[in-house]
């Protein structure tokens, strides 16, 4: 495989260098091929902007003073959502998700040059939007107020903030300087909220017998506690967590092995009644639920995930890779959490590391793993959808094979 990537990165080389640069002709994007989408009003105008977005490649979001530049957005590969669309570009830098459950449009933007990564959200209907607004995820005030931006540098504190009626945008800052990485490292040993279930490691040699499968399709079956929860962000995490199967970390991306994994994400009605304890209890009863009506436990297929609108007291989700047989996990509806108990179901642990990653920007940027155990009212918005350490990888990608 090395020779491989060395062989075609030479003839990649020798094939620009014979280019003859007096014929080169420059493609550019004109301004006239270039649909604009005023996001202040979804609302109404819904199916119509929808229209817009499936018929052109290049794209203005425009938000208040912010203008985001979608160019070349494709249709992604390896992820198949229930009634949802999802387009990408190129570099992975830009996301746009039109999920019709929700009737919402969800759009994501990395701005390597100004290190933020930018959200912006569009409802069909403004309880939607209200609601999401109200998860700790999205919620402004909780997250200027938390104690983690105290000590921190007006630079990194500040998150830019705009709502409409039917629309909102957050732009959240991403970690800039090795000084913050040395101060995610203190809070390395905080695991309280993940309770991933070690005791449940005794499965391993069950696992082994099943690895015969042929296909490479994971199902996530969701079971939502309304029908009305927009999925868009945990959508996005998973995409770019199995995305990131494919990537190694730090310097040895130019030995990376591709792996093809396809998601598939299914929506079903969770029961009522049951979410209102602390997450263990809810895992627990999540899974005499599954037992009890009858589901199959597929675990070479299939993680089941119970998706909550809020926190519980303590935690953000729990998750286990053999409960009763079952690959399985509860999450508040935040993407980072989401892909974070999804790892669990699929065998990741706990990775403390900050890594450099060499698939932001140019040259690669810091970022914490979608694994880091630490308190998300921490470090939440400095996690990237990212498996990053080799152990983690491995095993997530054996599960899957
Ligand atoms: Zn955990």
């Amino acid at each position: 495989m090395k020779q491989l990537i060395k062989l075609s990165m030479l003839i990649l080389l020798i094939s620009s260098c014979s280019h003859d640069e007096g014929t080169e002709v420059i493609e550019q994007t004109t301004a006239d091929s270039i649909k604009k989408l005023d996001m202040n009003e979804v609302g109404n105008n819904y199916d119509q902007l929808v229209l817009d977005i499936q018929s052109n490649q290049d794209l203005d979001f425009i938000i208040g003073d912010f203008n985001l530049e979608m160019r070349n957005m494709r249709p992604a590969e390896g992820i198949t959502v229930e009634n949802t669309i999802i387009l990408e570009d190129e570099k992975d830098y830009r996301t746009i998700i039109i999920d019709h459950n929700t009737e919402s449009i969800y759009v994501n933007y990395t701005d390597i040059d100004s290190k933020r990564n930018i959200v912006l959200y569009g409802f069909k209907h403004s309880d939607h939007l209200e609601n999401l607004l109200k998860q700790k995820e999205y919620n402004i005030e909780f997250l200027t107020n938390r104690t983690s931006y105290k000590n921190r540098s007006s630079k990194i504190a500040k998150l830019d903030y705009i709502s409409t009626e039917t629309s909102f945008l957050m732009g959240k800052p991403i970690l800039t300087t090795k000084k913050e990485q040395s101060q995610a490292r203190i809070h390395d040993d905080n695991t309280k909220e993940c309770g991933f279930q070690e005791s449940e490691i005794s499965d391993l040699a069950k696992e082994s017998t099943i690895l015969n499968r042929s296909g490479k399709t994971w199902n996530v079956i969701i079971y939502k506690k309304h029908s009305y929860l927009s999925t868009s962000s945990i959508v996005y995490a998973m995409k770019n967590t199995f995305k990131s199967l494919s990537i190694t970390d730090g310097s040895d991306w130019y030995y990376s092995h591709i792996m093809y994994a396809n998601i598939n994400v299914i929506y079903e009605g969770a029961p009522k009644g049951f979410h209102n304890s602390d997450s263990l209890t809810c895992l627990n009863e999540f899974v005499k639920f599954l037992k009890d009506g009858g589901v199959q436990n597929n675990r070479s297929t299939n993680s089941y995930m119970y998706l909550n609108d809020d926190d519980w007291k303590s935690t953000f989700g729990r998750a286990s890779k053999s409960l009763f047989g079952f690959r399985v996990g509860v999450s508040t509806n935040s993407g980072t959490t989401f892909a974070h108990e999804i790892g669990h179901t699929l065998g990741a642990k706990h990775y403390n590391g900050v890594v450099w990653d060499s698939s932001i920007g140019m040259f690669g940027w810091w970022g914490s793993s979608v694994m880091c155990p630490a308190d998300e009212t921490q470090w939440g918005v400095f996690r990237r959808h990212k498996y990053y350490s080799q152990t983690n990888r491995n095993k997530v990608r054996s599960t899957l094979n």
